[in-house]
């Protein structure tokens, strides 16, 4: 029996984003069947007939964002601890009211993480928290794709496999969740874990080849002071950092933790030498420009690992450390810190971002059928509106590629689509009521920061 399509007309598409140069299309149609999308052309150039056709004469369609590194929950501590730097932040501010966080806090600040995603266009999302399997309730009932799995820190949440949140969630329902591991960093978790949390995904991916593939997502190389911090967590662990190992990356190559399945967050303090060493071992990475700004972290070289081949995606990281999980934020910040750190203002030009934060980040993630407009991809959509004034002139079809990125913020997103149904039309999020979880939000949030 054939599936439900639908045919989205709209003034123009972004597609080609899998390529590092995005086309626009003017004048555009995608045919959807189901959850997947059969054709996208000039519409006047299909002849199907589709049981819905859907108007959108003045916006343009591109795939639904990527946030390829987030913590989902931490929109519970937005504007709680700001303008620290990154041990202090964490160690005096973020682990001691987290040990004081239940499920269901995690619950309703997934919830609200997914509806502000949704809102601003990202229909992927990669969170690492604890509680992750109210994150994936939450994100399911929201409707945005979500990867998470349980955190590993030595001494706060010691090594666990997730056989549970694997057979509830990976790659069901649509495949609106998948499971990862993730080790929260090397200064953080002991060579040991990482070895087994490895061999555990390695094994997974080959004895389950028909299921989506499992990731390892952690955190490399964010701050200059990160082999200092390495090296004191050894001294606590009792064991013994390599003697050649200078930098993280070394580090992590030296103790056999890099692999073809692991995501690096950051990748921020990555000498050229040690570009060679994450694209040789096949390393992913989500570049976050916003929180690295914030926590005063460099620029990472970013233009260098797309020159390497590697697969990067750029996420937001944490509310707490952003203070939004808007994607146009992220791919404006990203486009221009490259630029005036590097101090070459060709650098990053906006199509190769909006390669990033849609392909690139699903990619970078192990999901391989999200991220373009093109027969085959899930049809997660979005439509933005261009009836907007810091929208206009538009002149060439390019032109939108430099406006989405420069220009557009993620309110402008009006109507977005995954898996072929509609979880936003008009603005108003279809699937939860908004207001509800505003107020269940807000109490329960202050509830929690009134623990403190
Ligand atoms: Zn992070």
């Amino acid at each position: 029996m054939n599936s439900e399509t639908t045919l989205l007309k709209a003034k123009y598409a972004i597609h080609n984003t899998s390529s590092p140069s995005p086309q626009v299309l003017e004048n555009a149609g995608v045919l959807i069947e189901g959850n997947k999308i059969v054709e996208v052309n000039q519409w006047d150039k299909m002849d199907h007939t589709a049981d819905t056709v859907v108007d959108l004469p003045h916006h343009v369609l591109m795939p639904g964002l990527v946030n390829a590194h987030s913590h989902a929950a931490m929109t519970l501590f937005r504007g709680y601890a700001d303008d620290l730097p990154l041990q202090e932040w964490l160690n005096d501010y973020i682990w001691p009211i987290e040990r004081k966080m239940t499920p269901e806090d995690v619950l309703i600040g997934a919830k609200l993480a997914a509806i502000e995603a949704l809102m601003s266009g990202t229909t992927l999302f990669n969170s690492q928290y604890w509680h992750p399997r109210q994150e994936a309730l939450a994100f399911r009932e929201v409707g945005v794709r979500l990867l998470c799995g349980p955190p590993t820190l030595s001494g706060m949440a010691e090594l666990r496999f997730p056989h549970d949140l694997i057979s509830e969630f990976h790659g069901k329902n649509d495949d609106a969740v998948r499971i990862s591991m993730n080790p929260h960093a090397p200064y953080t978790v002991s060579p040991d874990d990482y070895q087994k949390i490895n061999e555990f995904v390695r094994d997974f991916n080959l004895k389950h080849e028909t299921l989506p593939p499992m990731i390892v997502h952690t955190h490399i190389a964010e701050a200059d002071d990160e082999m200092k911090a390495i090296r004191s967590f050894a001294e606590r662990e009792g064991f013994s950092v390599p003697a050649d190992a200078e930098t993280p990356v070394q580090y992590m190559n030296a103790i056999n933790a890099l692999t073809d399945f692991t995501l690096a967050a950051h990748a921020i303090e990555v000498p050229a030498s040690d570009i060679e060493i994450l694209a040789k071992t096949g390393v992913s990475v989500s570049i976050n420009t916003e929180s690295n700004m914030k926590l005063a972290n460099r620029a990472a070289p970013v233009q260098e690992y797309l020159n390497a081949q590697m697969k990067v995606g750029l996420g937001t990281d944490s509310a707490c450390s952003n203070n939004t999980l808007d994607m146009f934020g992220t791919m404006k910040a990203t486009a221009i810190l490259q630029k005036g750190f590097f101090h070459l203002a060709t650098r990053l030009p906006a199509p190769q971002i909006i390669h990033m934060a849609t392909y690139g980040g699903a990619q970078a993630m192990g999901w391989t059928e999200v991220g373009d407009l093109k027969r085959g991809m899930y049809a997660d959509i979005i439509a933005i509106d261009l009836n907007k004034p810091h929208l206009h002139p538009i002149p060439s079809t390019q032109t939108l590629l430099s406006h989405i990125v420069y220009a557009a913020k993620g309110s402008d997103v009006s109507d977005a689509m995954v898996g072929g149904k509609w979880k936003m039309r008009n603005r108003t999020v279809l699937s939860v009521n908004l207001e509800e979880v505003l107020n269940q939000f807000e109490q329960e949030a202050l509830a929690l920061l009134n623990k403190r």
